[in-house]
C-alpha cells in the first residue's frame, strides 16, 4: 500500500475509535441521570407509603380525641339527669346522650378501621423501604461502575489523542488538510471501496478507477462523496490439504 494511504487508514481507524470513545464519555453523565432519577422514583413512593401511614395514624388520633371529648359530654348529661324537673326535661336529656351514643359508636368505628388500615399501611411502608434500600445500593455499585468506566474512557481518549497526533504528524500536510476537511464534513475522511463502490456513500464508481483503487498505491478520493478510498484485500485462503 502506499505509505502516505496506510498513514491516513490508520489515522482514520484512530480517529474512528476516538469517536466512539468520546461518544461513551459524553453518554456517561445521561447513565448517571438516569440512576438518580431511579433513585427519586423509588424514594417518592417510600414517602408516599409513608405519608398515606402518617395520613392513618392522625385520623386515628382525631378520632380518638372526639371520642375523649363525646365522653366527656356524655357524662355531663348524665350528670343532668339527675336535677331535671320534668318528664320532658328527662326525655330530652336522654334523647341528647342517645344522640352521643351514637357519635360515640361511629367514631369508635372509624378508630378500628383506621387501626387495620395501619396495619396493612405499615406493611407497604417496611415493603418499600426494603426496595428502596435495595435500589440504593444497586445505584451505588452502578455509579461506582460508572466512575471506573469513565476513568478507562478517558485513559483510552488520552491513548488515542496521542497516537492521532503522532500519525497525523507523518501525513503530509495537504493530504492530511484534504482528510481533515472531508473528516469535518462528512464524519469520516476515509472510506473502504468494496466490489467497486464505496462503502461509506454506496455510489458505485467507474470501472477503471475501481482497477485503480484496488491497488491501493495512489490517492483516490471518492468522486461522490469525496473521501480518500482504500482497498482491504479478503485475506489469503486457506487451502487444507486433503
Ligand atoms: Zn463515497
Amino acid at each position: 500500500m502506499n505509505p502516505d494511504l496506510e498513514k491516513l487508514v490508520r489515522l482514520h481507524r484512530v480517529d474512528s475509535e476516538l469517536k466512539h470513545v468520546l461518544s461513551d464519555l459524553a453518554a456517561i453523565p445521561r447513565h448517571r441521570q438516569e440512576i438518580d432519577d431511579r433513585l427519586a422514583r423509588d424514594r417518592s413512593h417510600l414517602d408516599a407509603a409513608k405519608a398515606a401511614l402518617e395520613g392513618s395514624q392522625k385520623a386515628r388520633k382525631q378520632n380518638e380525641a372526639s371520642v375523649q371529648d363525646l365522653e366527656t359530654k356524655r357524662s355531663k348529661y348524665k350528670g343532668q339527669l339527675m336535677d331535671v324537673k320534668t318528664n320532658k326535661e328527662y326525655t330530652a336529656v336522654l334523647h341528647e346522650i342517645e344522640g352521643v351514643e351514637r357519635d360515640i359508636k361511629a367514631r369508635e368505628d372509624v378508630i378500628l378501621e383506621e387501626m387495620e388500615k395501619a396495619e396493612a399501611l405499615g406493611q407497604d411502608v417496611k415493603r418499600e423501604e426494603a426496595d428502596f434500600k435495595a435500589v440504593e445500593a444497586d445505584a451505588k455499585k452502578e455509579k461506582l461502575l460508572l466512575d471506573a468506566r469513565m476513568a478507562t474512557l478517558g485513559a483510552e481518549e488520552k491513548r488515542l489523542g496521542k497516537e492521532h497526533d503522532e500519525v497525523a504528524a507523518s501525513v503530509p500536510e495537504d493530504l492530511l488538510a484534504l482528510y481533515t476537511r472531508v473528516a469535518k464534513q462528512r464524519g469520516t475522511g476515509v472510506a473502504e471501496a468494496l466490489e467497486g463502490m464505496c462503502q461509506s456513500c454506496h455510489v458505485r464508481m467507474r470501472v477503471q478507477i475501481w482497477v485503480e483503487v484496488r491497488k491501493n498505491d495512489q490517492i483516490y478520493q471518492c468522486e461522490s462523496c469525496s473521501r480518500v478510498l482504500y482497498y482491504e484485500p479478503p485475506p489469503p485462503t486457506v487451502v487444507v490439504e486433503p
